[in-house]
């Protein structure tokens, strides 16, 4: 009997201790971060709730808050966020109550850790992340988006061949020099990408409140290292372009993180706004290389699908201008190459499955079908 009560004294005790632990700085952080993960979870099974309660409401004054306060920020609030991040744990270590022993201390440093991740998990989906739950954007535009046959793979090759060929006359007439000057290009590239972008968004009746910012990110290479031209950061709720990219990736890359900025989190989707608001832009500098992104994307598959049709009988043929640019593209991307390329292709393309993207990396080419389906429609 004796016993038995010790042990429903020590049940309780234990019990105690775990609630007081609950109320604690590491059980919120736990709580927040595990119930955030089970919204996600239930976010995915509804996408029209999503739609309505956070890409199209929370968010979007999320969207203004940031952009009327970091976004005014002189530098990118990339450098913030790890400037806090930094100072927190200097704090942290500072701060940390003595610990009697190893064991404690590795228990005490394993919690903080966690509950620095679980804080960070979810305000990932809070700041951004619920966004890939939401209505896909071909369902709400009424696109029909297939898989394109080899057929009509190498149509959509010659059709923006031409027409990025014209383009291309029209900017420089017979030259055929890489263009790099940046005399051809828009003063205000960011302004003028965002009002390309934010006009496309709000002819279809999505919402794009705010000023999502696309800043170039120095030094060079610093995404590049890592396989990405561009990121959006949804903890500093902006779009980064890396600095090293060639002048003419600057444009449809802005866009594609701005894309993101406003509220959409497939790499395809945010290609084809890319493409869709910039592909018949007043400019023909925007528009021949917003083109140029996409018809390097159609000519990689058309290369994949059959190498050696491609370098017979389109290769030789390519106009001398866009070959010459796509090599000033390769040369200056040959200046940043990228560590460990497969281990970032696995861990993204795990990260897009779990966010509900089952193409994975493959999703980046759905732009094709998307822009096909645009096409026809
Ligand atoms: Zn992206």
């Amino acid at each position: 009997m004796k016993n038995r009560m010790f042990g429903l004294r020590d049940v309780a005790l234990r019990c105690l201790a775990t609630w007081r632990y609950i109320g604690s700085g590491v059980g919120i952080a736990l709580l927040f971060g595990g119930a955030t993960g089970v919204l996600s979870r239930i976010g995915h099974m509804h996408p029209l709730w999503i739609e309505q309660w956070y890409s199209r409401g929370f968010f979007q004054i999320l969207r203004i808050a940031w952009d009327n306060s970091i976004g005014r920020l002189p530098f990118p609030a990339f450098y913030l966020f790890w400037g806090v991040v930094l100072a927190y744990w200097v704090w942290r270590v500072w701060r940390s109550p003595a610990q009697r022993g190893w064991l404690h201390r590795v228990r005490y440093w394993i919690l903080q850790l966690l509950a620095f991740s679980a804080v960070i998990f979810g305000l990932f989906y809070w700041m951004w992340g619920f966004n890939y739950s939401r209505l896909p954007i071909a369902r709400q535009l009424g696109l029909q988006p297939v898989p394109l046959d080899t057929a009509a793979l190498w149509d959509e090759l010659r059709l923006e061949t031409k027409v990025l060929d014209s383009l291309r006359v029209q900017l420089t007439g017979s030259d055929t020099t890489a263009l790099t000057a940046s005399a051809y290009r828009p003063a205000h590239m960011e302004d003028t990408v965002r009002v390309a972008v934010t006009r496309w968004l709000l002819r279809h009746h999505f919402p794009a409140n705010g000023r999502v910012r696309a800043r170039l990110l120095t030094p060079q290479g610093v995404l590049l290292a890592f396989g990405a031209s561009g990121l959006y950061w949804p903890f500093g709720a902006e779009g980064n372009v890396d600095a090293g990219l060639h002048p003419l990736q600057y444009a449809p890359v802005m866009a594609h993180e701005m894309a993101h900025g406003y509220g959409f989190g497939d790499e395809g989707i945010c290609n084809f706004i890319a493409y869709a608001s910039g592909y018949q832009h007043p400019n023909p500098y925007i528009a021949y290389a917003t083109r140029l992104t996409y018809w390097r994307t159609v000519a990689a598959n058309c290369r994949k699908a059959d190498r050696n049709r491609y370098n017979t009988t389109f290769r030789p043929f390519i106009p001398a201008g866009i070959r010459q640019d796509v090599r000033a593209i390769e040369t200056q991307m040959d200046q940043f190459p990228e560590l460990l390329p497969s281990v970032r292709y696995q861990v993204y393309d795990t990260y897009l499955k779990s966010q509900g993207i089952n193409a994975g990396m493959l999703n980046y080419s759905e732009v094709i079908m998307l822009v096909r389906a645009m096409r026809q429609q």
